[in-house]
């Protein structure tokens, strides 16, 4: 499989590793979107988190929480967004799962998602069709 991702974890390409435990590997971003942009990936090949093992999920997140805290007293960031692009549509390029930290600062300008307009009624027939999801 041609996985830019699993080609860094086997050490085939080179990255700026800056945690790494028996599962998981995390390093910086080579286009960050704000200083400290780091990412996390599972060792294994996993599309994305649809194809990731729940029993893994709490290191997972663990793993998340011990880089994000270090990046974020590193570059002394004010905040953090944590953040997995699932899909194509959602705009995942690299297809190997993994979750953006990306550092915030007050006023760092970063755009956030335009919220949308949505009545009572159009929450209330959305919420039912997930129940029944
Ligand atoms: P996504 O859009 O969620 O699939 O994001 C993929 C991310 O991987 C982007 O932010 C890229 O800058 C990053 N990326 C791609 N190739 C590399 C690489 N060789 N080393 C570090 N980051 C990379």
């Amino acid at each position: 499989m041609d996985c830019i991702f699993c080609k860094i974890v086997k050490g085939d390409i080179p990255c700026h590793k800056i945690g790494e435990n028996d599962d998981f590997l995390c390093f910086l971003d080579i286009n960050p979107i704000s200083k400290g942009h780091a990412l996390i990936v599972p060792k294994r090949h996993f599309k994305d988190v649809m194809e990731f093992p729940k029993e893994l999920d709490e290191g997972y997140f663990a793993f998340a929480q011990d880089m994000a805290a270090k990046i974020v007293q590193a570059v002394a960031a004010d905040g953090f967004n944590l953040g997995m692009n699932n899909g194509e549509a959602a705009g995942q390029v690299v297809m190997h799962q993994h979750t953006h930290i990306i550092p915030r600062f007050d006023g760092d300008g970063l755009a956030a998602w335009p919220p949308q307009e949505v009545s009572q009624d159009e929450l209330l027939a959305l919420k039912e069709k997930i129940l029944k999801a």
